[in-house]
Order: structure tokens, then C-alpha cells, then sequence
């Protein structure tokens, strides 16, 4: 048997790991050392070696796309294409698991998918319905914590009411929460991953004929699992399967989102047998990027501690530069992109990656400005945009009228006389009878209950929603979007919306329909309107229009985990936004935030440049921020700053101590002074920060929280 092509260009580590016969594998190495290689090669090896069938492996990857490129991968080194292995992320895999036993853990059959928007809107229903002041509960905030509750695994019933007023509260929507997903048939994202976890648990069959079926199970990005993927991999894994897991301790950025990098320390103990590898040399940066990478994660305590080396030269010093505001940053990347493709370079090799998703407008606008074609990866996703999800929403309807969400979403748009009075009538209705608001609707008007007018309109949504919906089953799913764009009457609003932005919205409609043209069912026997949404529900972003084109990729740090570039850009690198300012207070929080720089700085192979902005704008306030920790922590040698006109070697504008807290001498003021600012009121001054007429302030003001200020042109005064 010939395994040149399995075991070629693999070192001696990877070598070991992708043939190990040890029952489990962890493979614990840092960024680029080649661990998603050893698990391609590793399924590969499996299959050509060791004989095992396709269908009887099971990978787990971050995203849709990095599921894609694996089956790829290992199709390459196979020489042929493989059939019933199962490839996705633990989302899309529970989803897969559940679509076949929805019976079985109490689901309708055509349960849909609640993304987070969908999600909220629930949950502020729920809140309305409980007469909770939104004020004092935030719904965003229920909603958080639902989540979380569902990612360690717990449900409402598990839940001690302790007798804390929040927590009482909290259970309350949870409670109600889950009550109505179960009555409208919904689920959410958190919801999926426990499901398939509650399969396994109350269906031991189900459980016995998966372990039959599959031998191995691999999993990418191990750092990032949180407890319930945990209990429900140890629960497959049973007796029998054999597990792989790789995992970088430095890269989990997960844990605000309920990871646990701790299941990587327990593996050990859970999974016996198990075989250790380490990778330490990186294939994929310059000397000096990893010198950079180094130095930064360094810093963080806890760490099961790995240095990385490459062979690779020194390559290019790091580039930094000091910009005057964000838009000066903007031009600054749009003009050195601009030069990397005069150079002959792709612009898919190239990357511009930010901490806020806030961040890309101005990003985007410089791009535009410089027609230098962009694509947003993961950000505002195709799926999630207004007009988008608003078609959908009809869709969905046409599917099944009774589709709460859907109804709420669509049934005064475009705007035909359902104003809010009438739609709280018709929830308190629905409420009362406990039935969905569609039902309650047709009730209302046939029971002549509202006013001339809005009966009126809300009879033409019923009949037009009935319509659409009638003999829709049998139509292709490219006329059923036809149907829900135009006899909706969404794409004449979109027409009629002036300027760019609505040009853009009928370009997405009309990429909607194109998207239908292609899409391919997974099971030819079903209905395909009904996998059409799920397929979108659980895919939303991950590709994006103009998938040919040779484009520069934006996108936040959190989804550029596993991806690289020749050419990478970190914009935005000041304190506040990265550090972002709500882990400052928290050592846990900032030491993912060091972890997400590490991520970042790694993911660039040949350049990498750093940007910040002296001044910035940003969700409609400008604040002035000194350069990040993350950028004084790269030792100079591998770090130039970067001038317009001319470089020069030595750092200047970021000396050490930049960001020190000053005393404020010579100010006239002082530290903990209550002063006064003409539009923002009273307040105290926490900080000082820098000399001259650039000194700033930090001011704590009681209405409008903590802002920065230049001193010379605040005009604060003592109280
Ligand atoms: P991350 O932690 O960022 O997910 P990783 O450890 O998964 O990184 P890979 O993406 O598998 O690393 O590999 C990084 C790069 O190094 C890839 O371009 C890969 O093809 C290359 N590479 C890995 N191993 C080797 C090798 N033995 N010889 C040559 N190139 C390699
Ligand atoms: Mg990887």
C-alpha cells in the first residue's frame, strides 16, 4: 500500500500522531505547528491504512467552511471522493442528529432554527408577557443568561431558585422561555447542542446505534468546547470509539461563551489511554512574526507553556502605525493593499482583522473609496441582512402560518395599517387562548374585535399570506422565493427606498433567489423548502457573495481562529478596544484578550502590520486611546514604526508608560475631582493620561458613563 502521499512532508511529531494506535490522541501544540493537518492526515490514514469505512468517522470542525475545506483535504490525499463520513461543526452535526430523532427528544418535525435576533425577540415577548420593566431586566441580558445556563447544561427544573431576586427573575423567562420554543417549535442554537446531549442521555438505542456505527471521532479546536459538547463526546465515545482531539491552550477564546479550556487538562483523565503529542515547529510564520506571538502570550499565567520555532528566515519586521484617526488607519491599509496587488500579489491572501465588528464601516468605506474588493467573513452575514431575513420570514410562513416569529417579524412589513396597537391585541389574544398569533388573528377579524381599519389590514395579511402559502408545496424553490420577494410586496419597498442602500437591498433579494437557483438538498425525498431554511439558519455567513472573486477578507479576530494569510493587518490596536474595555477590570477576561492577540498576531505568514489610531469614533463617540498592551509587549527588534514619508527603526510614539496614569500636574486638577462638562454634566476624573496639549482625561460622568477627553478643549469645571 502506498502512504507517500499520508505520511509526505509531515515531521517526525506529526508522523507519530497521524499513526499513532494508542486508543485516544491528544495533540496539544500552538498556532501553525500543523495540528488541523495531522487530523486530516489522520482520517486519511484511517481509511487507507487502517481500513476503517468512511461513514464510521466522525469530525468536528469551528465553522461550515473549515468542514468544507477538510472533506477537500482528505478527498486530495485519498485520490477519490468519499461518501458518508460525517464532517461539521457540533451545531451542524446535533442539528443533523436531531432532524432524525425529533420524535424522540420532543420536537415537532419541522422545528426551526432561532438565530440570536430571533432569539431576543422571543425572549422580550416572554419578558412583556411576565410584565417585566426592560429597563431594570434587560432582555439582552436574559438572554445571555439563558444561554449560559443551557451551555453547562442545565435547564430550567435544574435550576435552585435560591431566593436572590435576580436569580428568581432570571428563572422566570427561563421558564417561560422554554415553555414557548416548545409550544411555537423552535429551538436555538444553545438549545441544539442540549438536545443532542438529552438524545444520548434518555435514549441509550439511539446512543448504542451511533457507537455502533462509528469508530472514530475527531475533533479540531478542542480548547474551545464547552461543557455540554464535553459530556456529549464522553457519552459517545463510550467504551469503544477511539478519540482525537487537537487543541491549542493559547488560542481558547471561547470562554465568555461558556468554553472550557479546562477540558483539554481533564482529557488525561477522562479519556485513559491516552497518547500525548506535541507539536513545537511552526510552518507557517516568519521568525520575527513568532518572536512577536511569543513575547505576547508569554505574559499570561496558567499556561501549560509552549515555545514555537520555525525554520523559516527572519523575514519582513512587523509594521506599526500610528494613525492620526480611524479614517487616516482606513486609507492607510487601503493604500498598502493597494501596493501588495500592484506588486502582483492576490488580494485573497490578505486580511484585515478587528476586534469590534463595529470597526469594519469606516474599513469598508476605504475600501469602496479605493475599489479594492472586499468580503466579510462571518460578520454582517448575507443571511442575517434586514431585507434577507424579511424575506425569510415570508418563507417561513409559507411554510407553516402559525410560525410565531416569522409573523412578528413580517406582518406589518411593508407597512399596510398593522400598527402596535393592533399587534398587542392580537398577542394578548393569543396569550389568553394560548394559541399562535396567526390563529388569533383569523379569530379577531372573524369575531369582528378591532377597528374598521386595522381589521381591514390585517384581513389583506391573512389572505395574502393564505395565498401565498396555498399549492406553494409544489412549486420549485426558486418560484416559492419568487412568490415570498414580489407577492409580498417586499421587493417594490426596497425599489422605492432611495440611494445606495436600497439598491443594495434589491441586489440581496435578488441574490436570494440566485442562492435558491443553487441550492442542492441533502435528501431528494423531502420537502426542500424546509432544509432550504435550515441549511440557511445553521450556514448563515459562512459564504459570502462573489465567492470567485479574488477579494481582501475582513473579519473579527474571534473568526479568524484556524485561518492564515501572507499578509495580515491588526487595526485597531489601542486600549479599550482590544484590550476591550470590558475585560480591563477582569484579570480571566484580559487574559483571553492577550490569548485572542496571540491568535491574531499568529495568523499572519509572511506581514504582518499593526495600526492604531491616536483619536477615534466609534458607536457615535470619539475617545482617545494610547496604543494596546499587546503592541508594547513585541520586543522592538522585530518591530518597526512605521512614517509615511520615511521609517524608522526605533519605536517612538509608544514608548513604555504611554498609557501610565499621570498625575495630572500642572492641570489645575485632580485625581477623584468632581468637575462639570457642558453636555455631559457632573462627573469624576479617574485617570490622567500623557502631557501637552494632548493630554487626556478620563472622566466617570453620572449620566453618560466614563469618556475621555482632551483636557485643552473639554472646558471642564470645578464643582
Ligand atoms: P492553528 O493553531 O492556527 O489552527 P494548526 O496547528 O492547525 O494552526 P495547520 O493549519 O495545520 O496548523 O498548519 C499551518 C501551516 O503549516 C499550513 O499551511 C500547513 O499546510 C503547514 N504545515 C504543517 N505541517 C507541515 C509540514 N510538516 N511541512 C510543511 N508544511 C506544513
Ligand atoms: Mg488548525
Amino acid at each position: 500500500m502506498d502512504v507517500t502521499a499520508i505520511l509526505d512532508k509531515l515531521n517526525s511529531a506529526q508522523e507519530e500522531a497521524v499513526t499513532s494506535d494508542r486508543r485516544h490522541l491528544l495533540v496539544l501544540a500552538g498556532a501553525g505547528s500543523g495540528k488541523t493537518r495531522v487530523l486530516v492526515h489522520r482520517i486519511a490514514w484511517q481509511i487507507q491504512v487502517e481500513d476503517v469505512p468512511p461513514h464510521a468517522i466522525l469530525a468536528v470542525t469551528f465553522t461550515n467552511k473549515s468542514a468544507r475545506e477538510m472533506r477537500e483535504r482528505i478527498d486530495q490525499l485519498l485520490g477519490m471522493s468519499l461518501r458518508g463520513m460525517w464532517v461539521g461543526t457540533f451545531h451542524g452535526l446535533a442539528h443533523r442528529l436531531l432532524k432524525a430523532h425529533w420524535r424522540d427528544v420532543g420536537l415537532v418535525e419541522n422545528f426551526q432554527i432561532l438565530d440570536s435576533d430571533d432569539q431576543l425577540r422571543l425572549v422580550k415577548r416572554v419578558m412583556r408577557a411576565l410584565e417585566l420593566d426592560e429597563q431594570r431586566w434587560p432582555p439582552r441580558q436574559a438572554q445571555w443568561w439563558i444561554n449560559a445556563q443551557k451551555d453547562e447544561g442545565l435547564r430550567a427544573a435544574h435550576i435552585q431558585d435560591s431566593g436572590d431576586g435576580h436569580i428568581a427573575t432570571m428563572l422566570r423567562v427561563y421558564r417561560e422561555y422554554e415553555a414557548s420554543c416548545d409550544r411555537l417549535g423552535v429551538i436555538d442554537f444553545a438549545e441544539l447542542l442540549l438536545r443532542a446531549l438529552e438524545l444520548w442521555r434518555h435514549h441509550p438505542e439511539v446512543l448504542e446505534h451511533y457507537q455502533e456505527r462509528f469508530q472514530h471521532i475527531l475533533v479540531d479546536e478542542f480548547q474551545d468546547t464547552n461543557a455540554v459538547q464535553y459530556a456529549w463526546l464522553r457519552l459517545l465515545a463510550g467504551t469503544r470509539l477511539r478519540v482525537t482531539a487537537v487543541g491549542d491552550d493559547d488560542q481558547s477564546i471561547y470562554g465568555w461563551r461558556g468554553a472550557k479550556v479546562e477540558n483539554i487538562l481533564s482529557y488525561d483523565r477522562d479519556f485513559d489511554e491516552t497518547h500525548t503529542v506535541r507539536l513545537e515547529q511552526n510552518y507557517r510564520s516568519t521568525s520575527n512574526i513568532l518572536q512577536a506571538a511569543n513575547a505576547v502570550i508569554e505574559k499570561n499565567s496558567d499556561r501549560l507553556g509552549k515555545k514555537l520555532w520555525t525554520e523559516s528566515g527572519d523575514g519582513e519586521m512587523l509594521a506599526l502605525y500610528a494613525a492620526f484617526n480611524e479614517h487616516d488607519e482606513a486609507r492607510y491599509i487601503a493604500d498598502r493593499l493597494q501596493q501588495w496587488t500592484d506588486d502582483g500579489q492576490r488580494r485573497d491572501d490578505a486580511a484585515i482583522l478587528y476586534r469590534s465588528n463595529a470597526q469594519s464601516r469606516v474599513l469598508e468605506a476605504a475600501l469602496l473609496q479605493a475599489e479594492i474588493p472586499y468580503r466579510i467573513y462571518g460578520g454582517q452575514r448575507f443571511y442575517e441582512r434586514l431585507e434577507i431575513k424579511n424575506a425569510l420570514a415570508y418563507l417561513r410562513l409559507m411554510l407553516n402560518v402559525d410560525d410565531d416569529t416569522a409573523f412578528e417579524r413580517v406582518v406589518n412589513i411593508p407597512a399596510r395599517g398593522i400598527g402596535e396597537r393592533t399587534q398587542d391585541t392580537i398577542r394578548q389574544a393569543a396569550r389568553a387562548s394560548n394559541t399562535t398569533l396567526w390563529a388569533s388573528s383569523v379569530q379577531l377579524v372573524a369575531a369582528n374585535r378591532l377597528p374598521g381599519r386595522a381589521k381591514n389590514a390585517l384581513a389583506g395579511f391573512i389572505q395574502l399570506v393564505g395565498e401565498m402559502a396555498q399549492g406553494s408545496a409544489s412549486l420549485k424553490l426558486i418560484e416559492q422565493a419568487e412568490t415570498a420577494i414580489e407577492r409580498s410586496g417586499l421587493i417594490d419597498l426596497y425599489r422605492r427606498e432611495k440611494g445606495e442602500r436600497g439598491l443594495a437591498r434589491v441586489e440581496n433579494l435578488e441574490e436570494l433567489i440566485a442562492a435558491c437557483r443553487n441550492f442542492q438538498a441533502d435528501d431528494s425525498e423531502q420537502p426542500i423548502l424546509p432544509q432550504f431554511l435550515d441549511q440557511v439558519a445553521l450556514d448563515a455567513g459562512d459564504r459570502q457573495a462573489d465567492e470567485d472573486q479574488d477579494a481582501v477578507q475582513l473579519m473579527t479576530l474571534h473568526s479568524a481562529k484556524g485561518l492564515e494569510f501572507p499578509l495580515v493587518f491588526l487595526a485597531g490596536m489601542e486600549e479599550n478596544l482590544f484590550p476591550h474595555k470590558m475585560s480591563l477590570d477582569e484579570p480571566g477576561r484580559l487574559e483571553e484578550e492577550r490569548r485572542l492577540a496571540y491568535v491574531g498576531i499568529t495568523r499572519a505568514m509572511q506581514k504582518l502590520y499593526l495600526t492604531f489610531a491616536e483619536s477615534r469614533s466609534i458607536y457615535g463617540t470619539e475617545s482617545f486611546n494610547s496604543v494596546s498592551r499587546f503592541v508594547r509587549d513585541i520586543p522592538s527588534d522585530v518591530l518597526e514604526e512605521v512614517r509615511l514619508q520615511n521609517t524608522i527603526a526605533r519605536p517612538t510614539s509608544y514608548s513604555a508608560g504611554a498609557i501610565s496614569s499621570d498625575i495630572g500636574e500642572d492641570t489645575g486638577f485632580a485625581l477623584g475631582q468632581l468637575v462639570a462638562h457642558q453636555v455631559y454634566g457632573e462627573g469624576v476624573i479617574l485617570h490622567f493620561e500623557g502631557h501637552g496639549p494632548r493630554a487626556r482625561v478620563h472622566v466617570q460622568f453620572a449620566e453618560v458613563g466614563t469618556k475621555i477627553l482632551i483636557l485643552d478643549s473639554a472646558r471642564l469645571s470645578v464643582v
